[in-house]
């Protein structure tokens, strides 16, 4: 399963979520639903995305390479964060937050990790178990089970640990480019297949390729998700922007001076890789 025979296919996936990121929407949605408590407006919650975490092959495309932390290297990072004092919440805790439900602990920070390779589970998990730092796993559900993927066991696993599941739809399409149909089966369908596979619903939905507008947001509420993850840069999480929050890119050499100055509100398109 953990072979590199369909590289391509993820070398494909990886490429168009880069760009889609780098094409995202810079839109809000506003609503009375999303109005938060006096004061909880806005809260600095740095969300770190990550995607492969595995050792890179000699050959890999430039895209697979941007897009893989090495696991000496998640491990850096988790010893930073924990040494700095950060302390991981979970996307339904932020959600609490603006609803007046939950106080942020000091230096509050979200680490997420998409598209369910099999690493996470036996590479990520016990990294981020070794540091005490939670994450939240965005799983595209129809692909569960198959090529690298997390199997549904091992998704229970984490949840069952503490750790958070969230959608990244079905099947990973491009949201903005499908009738309304489509649109409303890959938020509602995944959501009700982890909730049937985890007892839970997922609180949360990361777009593929970061890319959403506002018909997309609309749906993601409509499909009962109380927040959606895109890619635009940024450590500040509005509730008004709470179907598209904002998320760190994290990039194969990122350091952890690379990451404080991330962390700290420097745009990506600033610092090397
Ligand atoms: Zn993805």
């Amino acid at each position: 399963m953990s072979t590199r025979s369909n590289n391509l296919t993820w070398a494909v996936i990886i490429s168009a979520c880069v760009m889609g990121g780098a094409m995202a929407v810079d839109r809000t949605l506003l609503s009375n639903s999303d109005a938060a408590l006096p004061g909880r407006a806005i809260a600095e919650v740095p969300i770190l995305m990550y995607h492969r975490v595995d050792a890179l092959p000699t050959d890999a495309a430039t895209m697979v390479r941007r897009m893989t932390v090495s696991p000496d290297e998640l491990r850096e990072h988790s010893r930073w964060l924990r040494d700095e004092g950060f302390n991981t919440i979970s996307f339904a805790q932020l959600d609490a937050y603006f609803r007046g439900e939950f106080t942020l602990p000091e230096k509050p920070i979200i680490l997420s990790f998409d598209d369910a390779y099999d690493e996470h589970y036996h590479v990520v998990a016990p990294i981020l178990k070794r540091f005490q730092l939670g994450g939240t796993f965005f799983i595209h559900t129809d692909w569960i089970g198959q090529y690298d993927c997390l199997t549904w066991d091992q998704t229970r696993h984490m949840a069952s640990a503490g750790f958070e599941i969230g959608s990244h739809t079905r099947t990973h399409p491009l949201l903005t480019a499908l009738d309304d149909r489509a649109l409303r089966s890959e938020l509602r369908d995944s959501r009700s297949e982890i909730a049937r596979q985890l007892g839970v619903p997922p609180a949360i939905v990361a777009y593929p390729f970061g890319e959403s507008d506002e018909r997309v947001q609309q749906a993601a509420r409509s499909a009962g998700y109380s927040m959606a993850a895109g890619t635009r840069d940024g450590s500040f999480q509005r509730a008004g922007e709470r179907y598209n929050l904002r998320r760190i890119e994290i990039r194969s050499g990122d350091d952890t001076q690379t990451l404080k100055r991330l962390i700290g509100g420097a745009p990506r398109s600033t610092l090397r890789g």
